[in-house]
């Protein structure tokens, strides 16, 4: 069907088009008949700009519904000094139509895309049922480009430096990353299944035994786990993988593509944030210390601290027994919180017990004292010890919590992030990244009763703690590291096993026996035993990465086709029954929910 093709797009016109006649190709997201003139906003990709129709030359404009597509000419104007509209990057000029084709109709919309304020009310499953519609917002469009920019940018920086871009199957064997995973039946052979992967792990191993030496692929993730807001069964990593580096290589370059990639994205977008700047490096250890987690927001300081020794001797009986108990007394200032009230310090106390704490002690501090009900259980000394060690300023408030070192780190990295919140000290202008390195290769499973790895299996343990494997394996780290970004996890990565001996004996630790071993890996554990170069990598979480940009905790808002939690797709109606024929085809049965008991 023929259609007078656009000379430019709505974003781009300027006062330096004006008398210049144009045609341009879009929606109208706003129609205002007042009568004697009619006002379009005409939208595209670009941006929106005034068109205005004489009713006199074009009775039927005025039957215009939002969301129409049209093809429309007309001369560039400058607008009356008194209607410019500085807000808008084309509000300068207007365009005085002089012909228009409606490219096709538009039904009533099932939400207002034209008015901002208004969609903050429309609820997301039926966004997402109409995700072609929502998509045509600029707020969302804009998130839609800064993704396609942050892979334009990867891509350009990898291509750069000699990486080869090479796809991996989608249909494959399970590849453990700790989630569930995703099958696919096998009609040829009923009864067997592909699994989707949950990462390339072992494809990008592969290829470097194949020689490839530098990889990377934008690559899709499938992982069934319970689905919480920044989580959707598929999501896309960029993955990568190198061979013949150290740990330190692989640090270097992903610290300069991350930091290249997003004050690219800053810059092209003019997004209100700082730059990103060298990262700061963390071992495990310390960060577990001083901020409780394996991923700390940095944008601020209120690093914990340990009153373990003070508490001890102190008179306060709670803490005592606690400390007798092989618990230990760690703390986090509340800076300006000797000013709450005894209920929001009692809320404070909640907010703990919701992650585990059996409660929370607190003193605050001011006009040089401590005070508050336990101040009296701790001695002159021993009030001097603790303010030496907490660093405490005058008008703060501290918060305690007595339980073992894990536990207690886990409350205490909450209380620091929401103490965070509510000082205002998590400003989203600004992006605190940070390497932490040398995580432990394994961790208990009290569940399970069993070592898990804290990686993934073919992370290499440091070779210097290899001696701990058989008498003390939870001593041993890993040559394992992670992004973080305000808190966020944002990419890990590994230097590899790559003998077949050490890939052999860590599958053993995992319980994975020799049999399991050579079923499920032996093609792994064959490609050791070919001459295969020592390698590492790194996956950045793209979505993860554009969410940080874009500022929203919401991982359905910076993909295209989101599935709401659940994994369900209102738009396609998917996951969907299939046909009976089908079922028999592939030779499966449903199985009867077994009856819950009680
Ligand atoms: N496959 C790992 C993951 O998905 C990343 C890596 O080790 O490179 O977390």
């Amino acid at each position: 069907m023929a259609f007078v093709q656009r000379t430019h797009s709505c974003g781009e016109l300027r006062s330096e088009h004006a008398g210049k006649t144009v045609t341009l190709n879009g929606w109208a997201h706003r129609v205002r008949d007042l009568g004697g003139v009619i006002f379009v906003d005409l939208r595209d990709r670009s941006g929106i700009v005034q068109v205005v129709l004489d009713p006199q030359q074009f009775p039927a404009a005025s039957d215009l519904k939002s969301e129409t597509c049209l093809s429309l000419s007309g001369e560039v104007r400058m607008r009356d000094e008194s209607t410019r509209n500085t807000k808008m990057a084309t509000g300068e000029i207007e365009i005085k139509t002089s012909s228009y084709e409606v490219l096709s109709p538009s039904r009533p919309l099932p939400f207002p895309i034209s008015d901002e304020e208004q969609m903050k009310t429309v609820g997301e499953e039926i966004r997402i049922k109409y995700r072609y519609i929502d998509l045509r917002r600029p707020s969302v469009m804009q998130k839609m480009m800064m993704r396609s920019s942050v892979v334009r940018r990867m891509r350009s920086f990898l291509d750069s430096r000699d990486f080869l871009e090479v796809e991996t199957p989608m249909f494959t064997r399970s590849t453990p990353e700790g989630a569930r995973d995703y099958l696919v039946p096998y009609r040829l052979k009923p009864g067997q299944f592909y699994a989707l992967p949950q990462s390339p792990q072992q494809y990008k191993q592969l290829l470097m035994v194949g020689g490839i030496e530098r990889y990377y692929q934008i690559a899709k993730c499938f992982r069934d786990e319970s689905q919480r807001a920044d989580r959707q069964p598929e999501f896309t990593q960029l993955d990568l993988e190198m061979s013949f580096v150290t740990q330190e290589d692989v640090l270097n370059l992903a610290e300069g593509l991350l930091m290249d990639v997003i004050n690219g994205v800053i810059d092209e977008f003019g997004l209100d944030k700082e730059h990103v700047k060298p990262f700061r490096r963390l071992t495990y250890d310390e960060s577990m210390l001083l901020y409780g987690c394996d991923k700390p927001d940095l944008r601020f300081d209120l690093p914990l601290f340990d009153i373990s020794a003070i508490a001890a001797e102190s008179d306060f009986g709670v803490f005592k027994g606690a400390i007798a108990g092989g618990a230990c007394v760690r703390g986090v200032r509340f800076p300006g919180g000797s000013k709450l009230s005894r209920k929001e310090v009692g809320e404070l106390e909640s907010f703990c017990k919701e992650f585990g704490a059996k409660g929370m002690a607190s003193l605050s501090y001011e006009e040089g004292e401590f005070k508050g009900s336990i101040a009296k259980f701790f001695s002159p000394d021993l009030q001097a010890r603790l303010k030496e060690v907490s660093g405490v300023e005058e008008g703060d408030l501290l918060c305690f919590i007595a339980d073992t070192y894990m536990a207690g780190s886990n409350v205490l990295y909450r209380l620091r992030n929401e103490i965070g919140d509510r000082c205002g000290l998590r400003d989203p202008r600004v992006l605190s990244f940070c390497w932490v390195v040398d995580f432990p290769l394994v961790e208990w499973n009290e569940d399970e009763n069993r070592w898990d790895a804290v990686h993934h299996p073919f992370t290499g343990p440091k070779d210097e703690d290899l001696i701990y494997i058989d008498s003390d394996p939870g001593r041993i780290r890993a040559d394992c590291y992670d992004v973080v970004c305000n808190g966020l996890e944002l990419a890990s990565g590994s230097i590899r096993i790559h003998r077949p001996d050490i890939q052999a004996k860590v599958f053993s630790l995992l319980g994975i026996d020799e049999a399991t071993q050579r079923s499920r890996f032996g093609h792994m554990l064959d490609a050791f035993s070919f001459g295969p170069p020592p390698h590492g990598g790194i996956a950045p979480g793209i979505d993860r990465l554009v969410m940080i940009l874009a500022d929203t905790e919401n991982i359905r808002e910076v993909m295209a086709f989101p599935k709401l939690g659940g994994g369900y797709d209102p738009m396609m109606d998917a996951p969907s029954d299939v046909d009976e024929a089908q079922w028999v085809e592939l030779g499966l049965m449903m199985r009867p929910t077994p009856k819950k008991e009680g």
